[in-house]
């Protein structure tokens, strides 16, 4: 059957069902529902399918998005699925968790026109998932099998991108991990109402199915340095992402239940995991019964704000120094947090953290003392500066501030026991763009480890890039063995 596409003249657009955000509030269940078949088909074929389609050139990893709609359009799920896995190795992790409005959805050309966008990435999801309903995704079967092996240090998005397309390759692959489960930032950073866990865990298992060998519990600098991985592979892909947490200078800071958030968000994905969390149980990082406020305006940020929720807060403040329209996180998670009953402090950054005397526990936070900001002129990045107003004081009482300011990367010649790796001045790792190489042989490096906190397919884009630059090296390798064993 051929669809009719264009029908974005007569057919609006529309979402997946949402669930009431009373009934979400209660729970950590993704909050979408999936398409429908025969939705997802008359979603689809409101694409126009342009000459020059936008939403590819604006997508990370280039997906095909509009051979895929019209297949989808034309109920051939199958084939839809083999042109979006091409491009990319998770298509529905990123048709639930990429910022669409940020990549294709916010430059479909529909969109731009007044329309409203081609909702690309809840047809991801929904052909994804079908696939996997369907028996259609299945382990990589490479044609060869190769000798040489490839250590890749970390289990995220980049790393696993990367092994997978390198067992492709019929390479012998082994992923380090410092985590007891793989994922990287998947299982443990990305709260299960974006990114339910066993979408990720399928995964894992389907690369330990193609013969990837994961070695967990395991930190490079503490269990082997990075010389001696070095000495064990033929190559070595550094994707170990940035987790060092950015901190705040401000008077209290030191007080107790102020905390970053990748500790805080860590322990809830943890104990919904099943896992035993003594700071959890303790009630440190857990946010029931509590007034809460996350300072930042990233997607961390409404990760943590949208948890505190779904574990009881009393009250959930989010407190960003600059205004929506100049905030790094994505406004459709504004958008539901803010239906999930999340209040915005727009404008606003904590001055001092306020510790309660009278209290049992002299350390612990009662409060912030916050200041108004006004946006100033625009710095040479092109961004409003944010200034403090004289005098403009108010408070904000808290029992848990969460810290979600960003991340920086860890010092790794010093972590990983590699003095000559070479970092940039941000401290990340030096790389050759075109070879993906850092400055030491045969060792490679993909996703935030390089580009700093980016999103997870910018992380999948680096991995199958750093794939095919590892490959190219290790042919190139071999065939100057062979040259020299025939001279
Ligand atoms: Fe279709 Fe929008 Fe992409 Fe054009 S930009 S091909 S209309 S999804």
């Amino acid at each position: 059957m051929t669809a009719k596409m264009l029908r974005f003249v007569t057919l609006g657009r529309a979402m997946p069902e949402k669930r009431g955000a009373e009934l979400r509030r209660h729970d950590f269940d993704e909050i979408y529902r999936e398409f429908r078949p025969e939705e997802a088909a008359d979603q689809a074929s409101r694409c126009s399918q342009c000459g020059v389609p936008f939403c590819q050139v604006h997508c990370p990893v280039h997906n095909n998005i509009p051979d895929w709609l019209k297949l989808a359009a034309e109920g051939r799920l199958e084939e839809a699925y083999e042109t979006s896995s091409a491009t990319n190795n998770f298509p529905e992790i990123c048709g639930r968790i990429c910022p669409q409005d940020r990549l294709c959805e916010g430059n479909c050309v529909i969109e731009q026109a007044g329309h409203g966008t081609v909702t690309i990435g809840a047809i991801e999801k929904f052909i994804t998932d079908t696939a996997w309903e369907k028996g259609w995704v299945k382990p990589v079967r490479p044609r060869r099998e190769r000798r040489q092996s490839i250590g890749i240090v970390g289990a995220g998005p980049a790393g696993l991108a990367a092994a997978e397309e390198l067992r492709r390759q019929g390479y012998q692959v082994t992923v380090y991990d410092r985590y007891d489960r793989a994922g990287g930032l998947l299982i443990y950073g990305i709260p299960a109402f974006k990114l339910e866990k066993e979408v990720v865990q399928r995964r894992t298992a389907l690369l330990v199915e193609a013969g990837v060998t994961f070695t967990l519990n395991f930190e490079v600098g503490r269990d082997a340095s990075l010389e001696e991985l070095r000495r064990r592979h033929d190559a070595i892909l550094i994707a170990c992402g940035v987790y060092k947490a950015r901190d705040i200078q401000a008077p209290g800071v030191g007080l107790h239940n102020i905390v970053p958030a990748l500790d805080y968000l860590t322990a809830s994905n943890r104990s919904s995991l099943g896992d035993h969390v003594p700071a959890f149980a303790s009630g440190a990082l857990d946010a029931r019964g509590k007034n809460v406020v996350v300072i930042g305006g990233g997607d961390t940020a409404m990760d943590c704000v949208r948890t505190a929720v779904r574990q009881g807060a009393l009250s959930v403040k989010c407190l960003y120094r600059r205004d929506r329209a100049n905030m790094p996180g994505s406004q459709r998670e504004v958008a539901h947090a803010e239906e999930e009953g999340v209040e915005f402090v727009w404008l606003a950054q904590p001055e001092a953290f306020v510790g309660g005397s009278g209290n049992a526990d002299p350390y612990k936070l009662t409060g912030l003392r916050a200041q108004r900001i006004h946006l100033g002129i625009a710095d040479a990045t092109g961004r409003q500066q944010p200034r403090p107003i004289e005098g403009s004081h108010f408070h904000l009482p808290a029992d848990l501030a969460i810290k979600a300011l960003g991340f920086d990367p860890e010092n790794l010649p010093e972590a990983m026991g590699a003095p000559g790796l070479e970092l940039t001045r941000w401290g990340s790792v030096k790389l050759d763009w075109k070879r993906m190489a850092t400055n030491l042989e045969g060792v490679f490096a993909a996703g935030d480890i390089v580009r700093g906190a980016s999103l997870v397919v910018w992380a999948i884009r680096d991995g199958r890039d750093a794939a095919a630059a590892i490959q190219r090296y290790l042919m190139a390798k071999e065939a100057g063995l062979s040259a020299t064993a025939a001279e």
